[in-house]
């Protein structure tokens, strides 16, 4: 099978608190570039990307305004959802900073610098997804085991569900309840790899275990208030989508 031997050290695993790094360019495309590491966290899991910049030597900076993980090796681990790993991490381009890579040369060195802000809310608002989807594990296991997609950004988080009957309004207040109290409880949250596989990653509360690569924080209590609505889309589909009240994201602090 065709593979590439080129590939990005995936620093955001490696030292989840950095937010800069030094990097060399391995390749240049028509609107990204490719680094041999990166602390940006390329969409994943639902979870949109990392913004930032790659800074050049003489001090000019790249806006990147999408990550974007690609040509991964696809693995089988017992008990885990299927994922790739290795691969490489593309990071475009803001299209008005795209005449700059005329200047950037294969091997150069450069540094990369993330925008801490938004990883802490993402973070901030991954963590609070997974609250969400334990209380609906709860009470609606079927939907959980029907899940069809995520998507978590700044401040708010949704998932897809294919359900066979709709959620009933005290079903979205109890799941509302359930996972306001985990907040409530300001319990501790841990993330770690499996023991061969660093991209292979877990995330953990009051000993629920999720599998998941994104980005989390150490504790449940900045999420805030999460206020959690449900929408149909349509025949056996359901959406519930959450928004955090009041959270506070702390951009000095990323995992532990
Ligand atoms: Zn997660």
């Amino acid at each position: 099978m065709f593979s590439l031997s080129r590939k990005t050290r995936k620093l955001y695993y490696e030292n989840p608190d950095a937010s800069e790094c030094a990097a060399k360019v391995t390749r240049i495309n028509a609107n990204n570039v490719e680094l041999d590491a990166t602390v940006a966290y390329p969409e994943g899991g639902g979870q949109e990307a990392d913004h930032g910049v790659i800074v050049l030597d003489d001090g000019r900076e790249i806006r990147f305004v999408d990550v974007r993980k690609m040509y991964g090796n696809p693995i089988h681990i017992p008990a885990f959802p299927d994922i790739q790993v290795d691969g490489i991490i593309e990071h475009v381009i803001h299209e008005d900073d795209l005449a700059l890579l005329r200047d950037v040369n294969i091997g150069a060195e450069v540094s990369v610098r993330i925008d801490r802000l938004r990883r802490a809310q993402l973070s901030l608002s991954h963590t609070g997804s997974h609250l969400l989807y334990l209380a609906v594990a709860d009470i609606r296991p079927d939907a959980v085991a029907g899940t069809i997609g995520c998507h978590i950004k700044v401040n708010a988080a949704r998932f897809d569900f294919a359900v066979e009957n709709r959620f009933a309004l005290d079903e979205v207040e109890e799941i509302a309840r359930i996972a306001n109290a985990y907040v409530a409880r300001g319990s501790e949250v841990k993330v770690y790899p499996h023991p061969d596989y660093m991209d292979a990653r877990y995330w953990e509360c009051e000993g629920r275990v999720i599998a998941c690569g994104g980005t989390h924080i150490a504790s449940t209590a900045p999420v805030g208030q999460i206020r959690v609505h449900r929408k149909s889309l349509g025949r056996g589909k359901e959406r519930l989508s959450c928004e955090f009240i009041g959270s506070s994201p702390n951009p000095a602090v990323f995992q532990r």
